[in-house]
């Protein structure tokens, strides 16, 4: 392993990983990220699943993930598989690979995974003996792009229909020979499944209640560093706002909430169970949990005495208030996203907060020992000009110790401006060149190519899919990394297939059908 970067992606038995024996009679799943390690083991919805499953006696879930190119080229040098981490099996020996879907930039590493683990990567060329591939999370909320690949969709929170899935598989594997058409055909007939060709009309499945739910104390722990290396406790699902450009909100609507009590069990579990000196509270906007005072005391007489900090990572910049709960917190950075600079335009995002709200919470905020405020813009929005431009800069001119991230604007389906367009290409280069050569403040850009190919994926149809196994075919691996993103050759992949990219971005006017329309 001495030729590999982070070897420590790849090994096994870390503290909590569950070993469950290989018998004939099991259902074997393998849950999949389609990232990397450290990515992919920070992800609370794979330590939710990993849980649920491997409580149940007679199912056995192991872990896998996307490997770097130098173990990718490791495997195939060898002609070896990808294995499972826990029994170092290849995904062929599994009943069920469940992809978790949180990012278009992925789906090449869907089909690399599949690859590298010896399963067809066409669900057509896929036989009795084969996994049932199934793929849930955000980005199945347009599943077309990957509905050559993809056996059933979860359209929803998964945690809430993994089970009926899982037991159906079971049954219908053990007693129906040849019966992978019946799996997939009755996988259909669940509330919540999208299995191409067996189904067309969809609907979500959500958990109704949070406190009821099954929540991971005994996660693994990993050995090498991840990107969210803490406990994460989920306080509330949803968002009680309905920003225009917001996907998320109407995924994961509606608003539910996690009690104080429930929290403070699975605190004080967690870290009893994984050594962790780090909690952080999670959600789509923190600081609108209802009783975040009352929650942040009770954390704070429980673990200051334990050494163990708190943070909350989301707030919205109208919830921040000087209050006494919030000095228990880690003051690292602060994030707000006040998405554009004017007030009229982001008036018709239905964001409703003011500029004077912004700069005074940011100047409470660093009074308060936070060290630098991180403003959150978007440009290419619906309306906008090159006033709004310099309304980012006249805001940001007002705050100290402020550092930008300016992404462009994607329409996302289900929002609201799902049928809007992308702004060109080269209008958004030259909205950013326009931000820099404004003022001295730090702004990090997010390019305007991945932002292109990641709105074609995600708004696209079912032609994407052969744009995405080109992609894959042309070497095209883990392109959430700047060093591996390749715009040419997705390019390239576009130009082979003969897929017409602008027709993914252009406006879609009221009558015309959409890719998604289908998922409610
Ligand atoms: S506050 Fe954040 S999560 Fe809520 S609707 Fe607006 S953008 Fe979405």
């Amino acid at each position: 392993m001495l030729d590999i970067l982070r070897p420590g992606r790849y090994i096994n038995s870390e503290w909590n990983a569950v070993h469950k024996e290989w018998t004939d009679n099991a259902l074997k799943i393998a849950l999949s990220f389609p990232d990397v390690y450290e990515i992919g083991m920070s992800h609370l919805g794979m330590k939710i699943l990993y849980g649920i499953l491997n409580r149940v006696e007679g199912i056995i879930c192991e872990r896998v993930f996307a490997p770097w190119p130098d173990m990718e080229k490791r495997l195939r040098d060898k002609k070896e598989r990808l294995c499972s981490l826990e029994s170092s099996r290849a995904l062929s020996e599994f009943n069920i690979i469940g992809f978790s879907l949180q990012y278009e930039m992925n789906y090449p590493d869907i089909l690399n995974v599949l690859d590298l683990g010896g399963v067809p990567l066409h669900r057509r060329e896929r036989g009795g003996s084969d996994p049932i591939v199934i793929a849930g999370g955000p980005c199945a909320f347009n599943p077309e792009p990957l509905a050559d690949f993809i056996d059933a969709f979860v359209i929803g929170e998964a945690e809430e229909v993994i089970l009926e899935i899982a037991k159906l598989v079971k049954d219908l594997r053990f007693k129906v020979e040849g019966s992978r058409n019946e799996i997939l055909k009755a996988l259909a007939e669940i509330k919540g499944i999208y299995a191409p060709g067996h189904n067309s009309a969809v609907k979500k499945r959500i958990v109704q209640d949070l406190d009821g739910s099954y929540f991971p104390t005994d996660f693994p722990v990993p050995y090498i560093q991840i990107v969210h290396d803490r406990i994460g406790i989920e306080i509330m699902r949803g968002c009680p706002h309905e920003c225009k450009f917001c996907q998320a909100c109407k995924i994961f609507h509606p608003l539910r909430i996690r009690s104080v009590k429930r929290i403070m069990e699975i605190a004080e579990e967690s870290v009893k169970n994984t050594g962790y000196e780090e909690i952080s509270l999670l959600s789509l906007s923190s600081g609108d949990y209802p009783h975040i005072e009352e929650l942040a005391g009770k954390l704070e007489e429980k673990f200051k005495p334990l050494g163990v900090k708190i943070s909350l990572p989301s707030l919205r910049v109208g919830t921040f208030e000087e209050r006494n709960g919030m000095d228990t917190l880690r003051r690292a950075g602060l994030t707000f996203a006040p998405e554009t600079g004017s007030e009229r335009l982001r008036r018709t995002l239905n964001k409703k907060i003011t500029n004077a709200e912004i700069i005074e919470k940011s100047r409470i905020a660093l009074n308060s020992g936070w060290r630098k405020v991180k403003l959150y813009f978007m440009v290419g929005l619906p309306g906008e000009t090159f006033e709004d431009m310099d309304a980012i800069i006249d805001l940001a001119g007002k705050i100290k110790n402020v550092n930008l991230s300016v992404s462009p604007f994607i329409p996302k389906p289900h929002s609201d401006f799902e049928r809007e367009g992308m702004e060109k290409m080269e209008t958004l280069k030259e909205k950013q060149r326009y931000l820099s050569s404004r003022r001295n403040i730090k702004i990090n850009f997010h390019s305007p190519e991945t932002g292109r190919i990641e709105a074609i994926l995600a708004r696209g149809d079912k032609r994407i899919g052969k744009v995405i196994l080109r992609a894959w075919e042309k070497g095209l691996r883990l392109q959430a990394w700047t060093e591996n993103f390749n715009y040419n050759l997705w390019d390239q992949a576009f130009l082979e297939t003969g897929v017409d990219p602008e027709v993914y971005l252009k406006k879609k006017e009221k009558e015309e059908a959409l890719p998604w329309g289908f998922i409610a």
